[in-house]
């Protein structure tokens, strides 16, 4: 009747909660892991999006700096600002204008127009 004896029985509800134990500890730990896993990829994305936004902000920085108010050869209007030695446009007619390396605006030519335009494009799509 008492085949098992009382003290095989502890035996046996040790090892259970034992077995039970190390499986709660292997979760745990594969949860802290994963969790850590996730934690340094997103502070990894943090970086790289700060350093590229940093990266785009010295960019404007230089834009800003190497851009002229200039007043539209067309249209006459004066709110444009465009980098020297680029094309730009003007914001109330259109006109393409081309800024010299020395800050002087004139009608663009075709080609420099075309180069401008599609340089706006990559811009409008990236
Ligand atoms: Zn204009």
């Amino acid at each position: 009747m008492f085949g098992i004896g009382l003290g095989n029985l502890v035996k046996i509800g040790f090892r259970v909660s034992d077995h039970i134990l190390k499986q709660q500890e292997i979760e745990r730990s594969r949860t802290a892991s994963e969790r850590a896993r996730l934690e340094a990829e997103a502070s990894r994305e943090r970086a790289e999006y700060e350093s590229r936004r940093y990266r785009r902000t010295q960019l404007e920085d230089e834009i800003a700096r190497d851009s002229v108010a200039v007043e539209c050869p067309n249209c006459g209007a004066t709110g444009n600002r465009i980098r020297r030695g680029s094309t730009g446009f003007c914001e109330f007619c259109g006109t393409a204008i081309q800024i010299s390396s020395s800050g002087i605006a004139y009608i663009a030519d075709p080609i420099e127009k075309a180069k401008a335009l599609a340089a706006e494009d990559i811009k409008r799509k990236s």
